[in-house]
This record gives structure tokens, sequence and C-alpha cells, in this order.
């Protein structure tokens, strides 16, 4: 990450620090697609100080990028999130904090309804207690925030097949209201080779009661990916992966109706639509 990255590209252009446009593009970690609704993501530009500025939402750390327009915030929306106002909070050396508010619209996500193994859904006192513990651990993975920053804000596909478009409806299995769905599915059959979407460390490998054999990779900077009811599962904590390498299979394991891929996309812990990324 250069300093002349973080300047807008007029001031490139004729100065002395003028430098090839193709090296300019390549220091810019070619932003995802913007879409600022509930489970999409807000691109703000923050401004073009040498010194890079931090960003806050709530009290989780934002994402902050260099790119031609300056430094620019990659901010995760909640799915969870009501149209209206929100706040990102700007830190920059030497000045007073300044909030720049986002407006988020509406996303009319459609219902699903699935029809699913009647313990999947009424759990047991065992299985609840279970898959509460199995949240508190998630809520610990999800709030990794590492550095690097990624090179990168585009993904590759992980696996091959059909990508369902269910990021966000609003889910009921057998009839219950439940949370709305948080990634992609693709679905392909058990055995089919999964890969890394971007590069990444393992931070987390488990079984789980909903999730099944699940794999998460850190990209560095908040940004992480989720990948469910794996068959098997190729890595392990602590692993590098780069781009395209092998984490796993597709499989049917937790709460499922066939065999698919489901890919979460969590950035400032919130689960966005990895649609943006592709
Ligand atoms: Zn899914």
């Amino acid at each position: 990450m250069s300093l002349t990255a973080a300047l807008p590209r007029h001031l490139l252009i004729g100065s002395m620090f003028a430098i090839p446009e193709a090296t300019a593009a390549a220091a810019e970690p070619s932003l995802p697609a913007e879409r600022r609704v509930p489970g999409g993501i807000a691109i703000v530009t923050i401004g073009s100080t040498a010194d890079k500025p931090r960003a806050w939402f709530g009290d989780v750390p934002v994402l902050v990028v260099a790119s031609p327009f300056g430094w620019t915030a990659v901010v995760g929306i909640a799915l969870s999130a009501e149209p209206g106002m929100v706040p990102l909070r700007v830190e920059q050396p030497g000045r007073a904090a300044e909030i720049i508010d986002i407006q988020i619209g509406r996303a009319d996500y459609a219902e699903q309804r699935l029809t699913v193994k009647p313990g999947k859904v009424d759990l047991s006192a065992r299985d609840l207690a279970r898959h509460q513990r199995e949240r508190a651990h998630q809520q610990t993975v999800i709030a990794t925030v590492s550095e690097p920053l990624p090179a990168l804000l585009r993904f590759q596909v992980p696996t091959p097949g059909r990508r369902s478009s269910s990021f966000g409806l609003r889910r009921f299995f057998n009839g219950q209201p439940r949370n709305p769905h948080s990634g992609m599915d693709i679905a392909a059959p058990v055995g089919t080779p999964v890969s890394a979407p971007a590069a990444g460390r393992v931070i987390d490998t488990g079984d789980y009661f909903f999730n099944g054999n699940t794999v998460w990779l850190d990209h560095g900077g908040g940004l992480l990916s989720m990948f469910c009811h794996l068959d098997s599962i190729a890595v392990k904590v602590g692993d590098r992966l780069a781009v395209g390498q092998h984490l796993g299979t597709v499989g049917a394991t937790g709460r499922v109706t066939g065999p698919h891929l489901h890919w979460s996309v969590s950035l400032n812990r919130q689960m966005v639509d990895p649609a943006l990324f592709l």
C-alpha cells in the first residue's frame, strides 16, 4: 500500500509523484460491489491524509483500504439493520473524530419455506445446549481481525455449481420462522472440491449442529469466509491457503435439504452477500 495510492487520481496526474496508471490500479484492492441495504456493503471515501485513518461501526473496527480516490472504508451492513441513517465514526491522526452518516435502504428479501428433520427445528435440551455453546464459539471466531489486509476484495467462486440467489431470504423451517439466510448456497454433488475464494488463513474447523462440517478462513482486516455442510475437511487451523487452494468437499452435513455448499462472507462481524465480491 503506497502513499500515492491514497491520493485522488487527479492529484497523481502531472504531479512530480506521478506514477504510471497501471501501477496505481495495481495498488487498488479492487473493491466489492456496493449495495447500501441490510446484508450489503457501503463503500465510503474518507479522505487523502498521509496517515491512515481508522473507522468504527459501533465498537467494531471497519476495513479501511487505499484506493485511487483516497482512503476508503468498506463497511458490512447487518442483515438485521433497519432502513435509515447509521453513523460511521472516523478517527484521523491529529483531528477530532468525525461521523459520516450512511443511508441504509430497503432490501425486500423474499420468504423461503423449507422442510427438514423435526429434530433440527425443535431442538432437544441436549441439542439446544450444544447449539448455544457453538453459537458462543462462533461469536469469538467472527470477531477475528488480522493483518495483513486483503490484497484483493474480489473473490473466485469456491465451487462449481448452480448458485442460488438465496442470500437474505426470510426462512421458515417446517413452518417456523428462523434467522434469515446469511450466505450463498451452491448446489453440487457430494465430493465436489471446494477451494479458497481468496488467500487466507484457516481460523476454525469443526462439526457443528446446524452448519455441519465447517471451515472458517480469515482473509485479513475483518473479512472472513465460512464454508458449511462439507463432506470432508482437508485443512487445519493455522494453514495458510492461496486463492484456489483446496479446503474440502461439498456435502450434506448439518441442517440441509440436500448436498450443497453454504458460503458466508463476514465483514466487520456482519454476514454480507457473497455475490458482492464476485
Ligand atoms: Zn445456506
